[in-house]
């Protein structure tokens, strides 16, 4: 399938799943975006994220306009304590399918709860190169491409950073996966339809992060 027909798609399937989704064509785009949905003082937080990074909205979240519980300034746990009554928290996805859901797996588990619940608001921002078809496609782009890059930049020591795929490459079971003890996949989330209003996507007609 053409990129264009997959984000046509995309974007009519997280409409209908609630997430009202907003279609950037540029990364500057996507920021201008992002800022038009926060307000001066807004408490916001964010999951690490090479996307957010990549497209310059780390540095808008940095700007001073906003109440920023940085983890590079702050402790971490005072974070993700903080993070649950956030107005407001940014993060990307692993994956988002033609049928409008959202994949995300987790080492730490903070991210996916955010997403899950607390923070009030929920911008998600993904790059093109993340649409899959399905959930049997997100989990393999997970086991291809985000863990194995993740765990290189982490330096987690498990069988992709060496091997540059995951081990349990194929396997049906969404969990199946290797027995290192710094594994970076341990909590498997799939965000499906939504209460309006919560949850917003943001599509870049670029690629971004992995
Ligand atoms: S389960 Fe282990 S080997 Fe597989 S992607 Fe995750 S960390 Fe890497």
């Amino acid at each position: 399938m053409k990129t264009e027909e997959m984000i046509e798609k995309a974007m009519k399937s997280l409409k209908e799943n609630g997430m009202d989704p907003i279609l950037a064509k540029t990364k500057e785009e996507a920021v201008r975006e992002v800022e038009k949905l926060l307000w001066k003082g807004a408490v916001i937080s964010c999951g690490g994220s090479v996307t957010l990074a990549e497209s310059g909205i780390l540095d808008l979240m940095r700007n001073g306009d906003y109440l920023f519980l940085d983890r590079e300034k702050m402790p971490r746990e005072e974070v993700y304590a903080k993070t649950f009554s956030a107005d407001v928290f940014l993060t990307s996805a692993n994956a988002v399918t033609l049928s409008g859901e959202l994949y995300n797996v987790d080492g730490n588990g903070n991210r996916v709860a955010a997403i899950v619940y607390g923070p009030k608001k929920v911008i998600v921002v993904v790059g093109v190169n993340k649409l899959t078809e399905d959930i049997p496609s997100a989990v393999e782009r997970v086991r291809r491409i985000a863990a194995p890059k993740n765990a290189v930049r982490l330096h987690t020591g498990t069988p992709c950073e060496k091997t540059g795929h995951c081990c349990a490459l194929g396997e049906k079971d969404m969990t199946a996966g290797c027995a290192s003890e710094s594994r970076i996949c341990r909590h498997y989330l799939v965000t499906g339809k939504q209460k309006e209003g919560r949850v917003r996507v943001i599509l870049v007609e670029e690629e971004l992060g992995y």
